[in-house]
This record gives structure tokens, sequence and C-alpha cells, in this order.
């Protein structure tokens, strides 16, 4: 027996209108398979197509938005180093005017030092002085808000601003120098000036008396009592009866009596062989070997021993020879 193959049908049936024929057509049965399959493969293509564009596009907008958070965060970054800089910036300069200002202050205390040195009369030595320059603090105190400040806009570059510290570090080196050096001065001066003090204090420059009147001065004169040409060895003020009298410097008592001549008087020794003299007293208030201090009441004026009326005759003796008192005497009295 012969098998024919006889290819399946299928029939489209199309039916257009109610009142029109009926259209019909006969496809095979394959060609229906390979259409379906032709189809399927398509479907599938788009599919992995559009998935793959999806994907794509999905990795795109991360890589951006990845990107737009770096940028920003390096944005950030950038700002933040660059207020950073402008700070620091800030800083140097500022260091650099606190740097002038430590230079001002080390100038007035070097002229500080000078006018202590001239007070106390000690070798200035041959070191110049500047006169220090005001300047107005312009950092951070509350008294800047009413300093008035202003002028044009002058951007300074990195070089500038690197220069300048460098500049501030060399200054501030050069003071730290600078204040040791004056650290090691101003102890000198101190104990020079202790020494002058002290030199000062046993040196005979007080007044005597509050009295600022001399009735007689030291050296030759008409005798008060012979009239006859004499030597006065010592200066008379022209106190009153029982005004105070001075120790004129730091001293010790070695001699309180009373003669004919110098009537109650007092000695007093200082130092390099200086004495002091007081005579006439009215009233002698120290005993031999007190120590007394400048200034210091020893006695009261008055007119004892050989004298015309109430007054002080006061003698500075060197090395035991009668010698001016004036020279000692400076402006100085215990009522000044
Ligand atoms: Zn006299």
């Amino acid at each position: 027996m012969k098998l024919k193959w006889k290819p399946k049908k299928l029939t489209l049936v199309i039916i257009p209108d109610a009142n029109q024929s009926v259209v019909r057509f006969r496809i095979p049965h394959l060609f229906a398979y390979i259409a379906a399959a032709c189809f399927s493969v398509l479907l599938l293509i788009s599919i992995i197509t559009y998935t793959l564009h999806a994907n794509t596009v999905k990795a795109a907008n991360d890589l951006q938005s990845k990107l737009n958070g770096a940028s920003q965060q390096w944005n950030a970054t950038l700002t933040s180093k660059n207020q950073t800089i402008e700070q620091l910036q800030n800083e140097v300069i500022q260091l650099s005017q606190q740097a002038e200002q430590m230079k001002a202050k080390v100038e007035e205390m070097k002229k500080l030092e000078n006018d202590l040195k001239t007070i106390a009369q000690i070798d200035t030595g041959s070191s110049p002085t500047k006169d220090p320059v005001a300047i107005q603090n312009e950092s951070g105190d509350n008294d800047s808000a009413q300093i008035g400040i202003g002028g044009s806009l002058n951007p300074v570059s990195q070089a500038e601003i690197m220069k300048l510290g460098e500049q501030t570090l060399a200054s501030l080196s050069e003071l730290d120098t600078e204040v040791k050096e004056l650290q090691m001065s101003f102890t000198g001066t101190l104990q020079k000036v202790a020494v002058k003090q002290q030199q000062l204090r046993v040196t005979p420059t007080l007044w005597p008396t509050t009295t600022k009147v001399v009735t007689s001065s030291f050296g030759y004169r008409r005798d008060p009592f012979t009239y006859r040409p004499s030597f006065h060895s010592g200066i008379d003020f022209g106190a009153k009866e029982n005004d105070p009298v001075f120790a004129t410097a730091d001293g010790r008592v070695v001699s309180t009596g009373t003669d004919r001549f110098h009537g109650n008087n007092i000695v007093i020794e200082h130092s390099k062989g200086l004495r002091t003299w007081y005579m006439h007293l009215n009233k002698i208030l120290v005993n031999n070997g007190d120590n007394v201090e400048k200034g210091n009441t020893i006695g009261l004026v008055g007119s004892t021993g050989r004298s015309t009326g109430p007054h002080l005759h006061y003698e500075v003796l060197k090395n035991g020879e009668s010698t001016d008192p004036r020279p000692y005497l400076k402006a100085v009295r215990k009522d000044d």
C-alpha cells in the first residue's frame, strides 16, 4: 500500500459584512508553524533588547548620579580647603601684625629702661632706641569694632603670603633674641638701680629742716659776734624754735652732746667717710649708737651754744674735713 503525504491545510475565514460574501484562505499547516516560530523569535529578541536597554539606561543613570554626588563632594571639599587656606592666610597676616606690635613694645621697653637709667643717673650705654610706634590693635579685640578701617581692595597672592610668613618668622626669631637681651639688660639695670638707691640712701641729699630759708652759706663771712672775717664751715637754716630736724641720709648716730660753742649737737656717720653735724638744737631726740633713716626726726631746732637766735647750723664732714653741704642737697625736702 502506498502512502501519499497529503499536507494539512488551515482555512482562515474572513466575514467582512452580513451582505458580502465570505473570503476563505487556505494555508498549509507548516506555514502557520513557521509564522508562529518567527513571531516568537521576534518577540524574544524584542524582550531581550528592551531588557538590555533598560539595564543600560539604569546603569547610566546610576553612574550619572554617582558622578553628581562625587562632584558635589569635591566642590564641598574644594570650598572647605579654600576657606581653610584663607583662614591660614589671615592668621599669617594677624601674626605679622602681632610681631610688629611686639617690636614696638620691645622698643618702648628699651626706652623705658633708658629713662630709668637716666632717672637713676646710671650710664645709659650706646644702644640707640627708636621711638615706639603706636600701633592700634587691628586683630580680634573688642576695640577693633570702633576703629575705622578702610582702603581699596587689593587681594594678595599665595606667594606674597608665603613671603610675609617667612618675614614674620624671621621677625619673631629676632624678637626672641632681643627680648632675651632685654631681660639680661633689665636685670643688670635693676642691680645698678639698687646700688644707686643704696648710695642715695646714705648720701646726705635731704634738706635737714622744713624751712627754705638759708641765713648763712658755707664759706667766708663776717663773724656775727666779733664782726671779724671768719670762715663759716656749714649752712645756717633759718628755722623756727622746735621745728623738726631731719637726718639727711641713712646712718648711725656716733655722737650726741652739748658744749658752749655747738650747743646741743648730733653727729651721724653715713658712708665713704661722710658725716653730718647738726648744731644749736633745743632738744636731741636720738641716742648715741642709734641707726637712723633718711628723713627721721632726730632733734628740734633751738639756739643753744654760740648762736644769736633759733636756727640750725648744718655741716657735712668728708674724711673729717668740713665741706660745702650745698652740692649734696637736692631740691628734695621732707615736706615736698
Ligand atoms: Zn652756722
